[in-house]
């Protein structure tokens, strides 16, 4: 068995609790307007590992994350995408007791439950919240997404919601309202809901790729009013007040 990986990053600080080994697997099915790793949606991605051999990479890297109280992170591109490799990664993670931690946007080809039962924490990414703008954000029906919140309703894990805001489309007290209402009705207890302002470090990429930046013309969301957004319609998630159920 082959997984197909764009890299890694040793000592991640985002994505999880304390230090993280991420990996960022190949391959993503949607479309995000404003993604910015257009390069992470092949699914050939540049480097071809056995499990075995990036679980050896990983293992190098366990006494800086292990005395941080981090882990590992599958990320991507979308990890659930490759199923059967990622089953496998979180089976020796689990069997050495290292954290393990999915970035996801919860569009991938099943087998969720088994993926979910090895996972310690969900970083799960909210796109949208109505059916018809999700699809035009995303190119992808919502239905899709939703069939993996209902894995994770069935076997609920510790979950981050995460959404990027985007001025003059979502910044909104009325989408917080949504947003809000969404995460209470699709989603198990969460632990807390981050709010990504929107930038524009990926234009980089599609310059590269010959693509044009589907919002070249939105300007970076001012992260001063992404953060008043979640101290005024979040505050009951944030991590020192605890789980919301
Ligand atoms: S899910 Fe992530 S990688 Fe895929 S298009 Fe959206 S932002 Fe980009």
């Amino acid at each position: 068995m082959e997984g197909h990986i764009l890299s890694v990053e040793t000592m991640g600080l985002r994505d999880g609790p304390g230090i993280r080994f991420v990996v960022f697997f190949a391959g993503c099915r949607l479309r995000c307007r404003f993604c910015h790793n257009p390069d992470s949606w092949a699914p050939g991605g540049k480097d071809t590992v056995t499990p075995e051999e990036l679980f050896r990479r990983i293992l190098r890297f366990r006494p800086y994350f292990s005395r941080s109280g981090g882990g590992v992170t599958f990320s991507g591109g979308e990890p659930l995408l490759q199923p059967d490799f990622l089953l496998r990664m979180l089976s020796l993670c689990k069997q050495e007791g290292i954290h393990t931690c999915l970035d996801t946007a919860g569009v991938g080809v099943g087998r969720y439950r088994e993926i979910l039962s090895l996972t310690d924490l969900v970083l799960y990414d909210v796109k949208e919240t109505d059916p018809g703008r999700y699809l035009a954000l995303t190119g992808t029906p919502i239905a899709e997404t939703e069939a993996f919140l209902a894995a994770l309703r069935a076997c609920p894990r510790p979950t981050v919601v995460r959404a990027v805001i985007l001025p003059g489309y979502n910044d909104t007290p009325d989408y917080m309202a949504q947003l809000r209402t969404y995460i209470r009705e699709k989603l198990p207890p969460v632990r807390e809901v981050e709010l990504l302002p929107y930038h524009r470090m990926g234009a980089y990429k599609y310059a590269a790729l010959g693509m044009d930046e589907p919002l070249g013309d939105t300007p970076p969301m001012d992260p001063l009013k992404t953060q008043a957004l979640a101290r005024q319609f979040f505050p009951d998630f944030s991590p020192e007040e605890g789980v919301l159920s």
